[in-house]
């Protein structure tokens, strides 16, 4: 089971995601195949995410799709038949949204306390030697 516990990130994760495909798909009808599929995936993640499971060691969604009453697993590939005919699904864009949903945002990374440094330090020389 799949929850969204924070929406604000989320929404910015969806944000972020369509305004990439703006940006960098060139082709119009893949543009628009990329956007329904990120539209449907976050309907998707948001009404049916009790069906859906993220792991973790694999970076992949598992899907139990309604439609078919298969399961799709999906990260960069999937397994549904519109990934085999070589169109833009839902539940790869799905995947997308939720690795990235599920990684540090850079704000958070900065604010993460193993990454300040203890103290400010300046490299110093002796005899041509750095020692800090
Ligand atoms: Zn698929």
């Amino acid at each position: 089971m799949l929850e969204i516990t924070n929406q604000d990130k989320f929404g910015k994760v969806i944000a972020d995601a369509i305004a990439k495909v703006e940006l960098t798909v060139t082709d119009n009808q893949t543009k628009a195949r990329w956007i329904n599929a990120i539209s449907k995936a976050a309907a998707q993640i948001e009404e049916n995410g009790v069906f859906m499971t993220w792991q973790s060691e694999t970076k992949s969604l598992l899907i139990w799709s309604q439609e078919s009453n298969e399961i799709y697993s999906s990260n960069g590939v999937c397994s549904c038949p519109a990934f085999k005919r070589g169109f833009a699904c839902w539940h790869r864009a799905a995947a997308r949204l939720v690795r990235l949903y599920n990684e540090p945002q850079a704000e958070e990374m900065n604010n993460a306390p193993y990454l300040k440094p203890t103290i400010e330090r300046k490299a110093e020389r002796v005899g041509g030697i750095r020692i800090n």
